[in-house]
């Protein structure tokens, strides 16, 4: 779509450099496109902050185009004004090939973005460095845990690791830490789910999470 619109306007851009055409109604129509304009860079922004906070590729897609839509307009509108002030026909032309560069580029960002927002990632440092310290907080009675693994897909969070505990330990117990760990993980973060498998010392790594 975004290809399409920017080589639509390329085409203009090109034939309006080879035939200039005088503006008509250019003040009413710059008024309305600037209102729109307005209205599209307040509707993007929430598109955008929304998508980034439910990490949806698609949401922070839909608000980018919305946004490349928007430079659209303020090249147009500055396009008009400049050829109503200086008389020059062709400088619209020029502005619109400008545009329509704008555009196709903020259209192969968002086939990156959501590219990777499609497959699946691991938690960045951060959100990783979260998970670690909630482990550790919370399994207390257990050994370690090693092999955290953490995976996006969409909005959720997969988290497995394996935690050691005694084996001398009985079920219920080790059921019980692995209780408080998923706890605390959907407490601090949405979307969270979470497997844990538990192994008897002298699996043990000693180089995975300490737990304190
Ligand atoms: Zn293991």
């Amino acid at each position: 779509m975004i290809i399409a619109a920017s080589l639509a306007i390329m085409h203009e851009a090109y034939s309006g450099l080879l035939a200039p055409k005088p503006i008509d109604a250019a003040w009413t129509g710059l008024a309305v496109s600037s209102a729109a304009t307005v209205i599209n860079i307040v509707w993007a922004g929430i598109l955008i902050r929304q998508g980034r906070a439910n990490k949806s590729a698609s949401l922070v897609a839909d608000g980018k185009h919305l946004m490349a839509d928007v430079v659209t307009s303020i090249g147009v509108v500055v396009g008009v004004v400049l050829v109503v002030l200086t008389g020059i026909v062709q400088l619209d032309a020029a502005i619109a090939a400008l545009v329509a560069v704008h555009v196709l580029w903020s259209g192969w960002g968002v086939l990156k973005e959501s590219a990777s927002g499609l497959m699946d990632q691991a938690a960045p440092p951060e959100e990783l460095a979260l998970i670690r310290e909630i482990i550790s907080v919370n399994a207390t009675n257990a050994i370690e845990a090693h092999a955290l693994r953490t995976r996006h897909a969409g909005r959720a969070t997969f988290i497995d690791f394996h935690l050691v505990v005694s084996s001398k330990m009985s079920v219920g117990d080790a059921h019980e830490i692995c209780d408080r760990i998923e706890d605390a993980l959907r407490a601090a973060m949405s979307d969270v789910i979470v497997a844990i498998h538990v192994e008897p010392e002298g699996k043990a790594k000693h180089k995975g999470i300490v737990v304190i």
